[in-house]
């Protein structure tokens, strides 16, 4: 199939969505109506880099470039609105694929209420998809970035840790045992093992609690992509303060325990440097505590705190008894 005939079958799974939408794929380029401020972010994802396809289905890639994506997003406490995509196609990945791979971020897409409004297709030697994303607000107070964290504020984070970075190794372990479909670390649940893979390969971006969370006036936010030790430091960076958070506040997805002792992990050093959790790390003072915990709950995600914001730099991750663990980094994808 050619090109032309290829980038024609992806326009018709696209659908149009959104009140912004002026003219969507098909022409020169999009025209999309704006509000005030646009919220642009742009994330790539490289086969070898950030999957692999013997443990990653077209479907499964397509969906996490633009989660990952959205999640950025998410972070700022921005409307989603439109995604732009570049798919760089080896020629081993048929044609077939190449559009379950766009059916899986259309799937996606609808999900989280974006519309896919443009794009591009090139062969490579290496599948590479990257996706630029528009949010959208009216006003720059309804957006939350990285620097505005203040001493004495609290620490909180959105949803469940490690249950990614576990999903990753279950199905590695598969892909080791020859794609045994129900192989699995030792003490762990069929049921539980399957959602962690869930959460690995279809991690859902907090757009709807990173929208309630900025409304209910946290302070500084950022979504975990990296790893949470890697990510926390880079909050406390930009905000010029330190972060001083409690490993055994750690909300733990289920399973993680089991699967990071059958690999012979430590569990907390699995669910704070393992990256693609893509929940959201937030700061608030402590007054508004009730406030960010209903706000998160009306978007059905749970908050927990895990430490407060102090003077200085740096991120102190005190693990058992409160002795401070060092040289904890998240993974930093190169
Ligand atoms: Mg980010």
């Amino acid at each position: 199939v050619s090109e032309l005939a290829l980038i024609d079958a992806i326009e018709r799974r696209l659908r149009a969505r959104g009140a912004g939408m002026v003219q969507g794929p098909g022409d020169d380029a999009a025209v999309v109506r704006s509000r005030a401020l646009a919220v642009t972010s742009i994330d790539t994802v490289a086969e070898g880099v950030h999957f692999e396809r013997s443990t990653h289905g077209p479907r499964d890639i397509g969906w996490k470039a633009l989660a990952q994506a959205l999640s950025d997003l998410a972070a700022m406490g921005a409307d989603g609105g439109e995604a732009y995509v570049s798919l760089a196609l080896p020629a081993d990945l048929d044609d077939e694929a190449a559009l379950e791979l766009v059916d899986g971020m259309e799937e996606l897409a609808a999900l989280a209420e974006v519309a896919i409004a443009g794009g591009d297709v090139v062969r490579s030697p290496a599948l590479v998809v990257s996706v630029a994303v528009t949010g959208w607000a009216d006003d720059e107070a309804e957006l939350v970035t990285r620097a505005g964290a203040s001493p004495g504020e609290l620490v909180g984070v959105t949803g469940e840790l490690g249950g990614s970075a576990a999903g990753l190794l279950v199905l590695r372990a598969r892909a080791a045992r020859g794609a045994v479909p129900d192989a699995r670390p030792a003490g762990c649940d069929p049921a539980v093992a399957a959602a962690l893979v869930r959460r690995h390969l279809r991690p859902e971006p907090r757009l709807a609690a990173g929208r309630s969370l900025a409304a209910a006036g946290a302070t500084a936010m950022i979504d975990l992509s990296d790893g949470l030790a890697t990510d926390a430091r880079h909050l406390a960076r930009r905000s010029g303060v330190r972060l001083e958070l409690s490993l055994s506040a750690l909300p733990l997805a289920a399973g993680v325990e089991a699967v990071a002792r059958a690999g012979g992990r430590d569990p907390a050093e699995l669910a704070v440097t393992g990256g693609d959790d893509y929940e959201l790390l937030f700061t608030a003072p402590a007054r508004g505590r009730p406030a960010l915990e209903g706000a998160a709950a009306a978007a059905g995600v749970p908050v927990t705190w895990l430490g407060h914001v102090a003077a200085g730099d740096g991120v102190v991750l005190a693990g058992e008894g409160g002795r401070p663990l060092e040289g904890l980094a998240g993974y930093e994808h190169q």
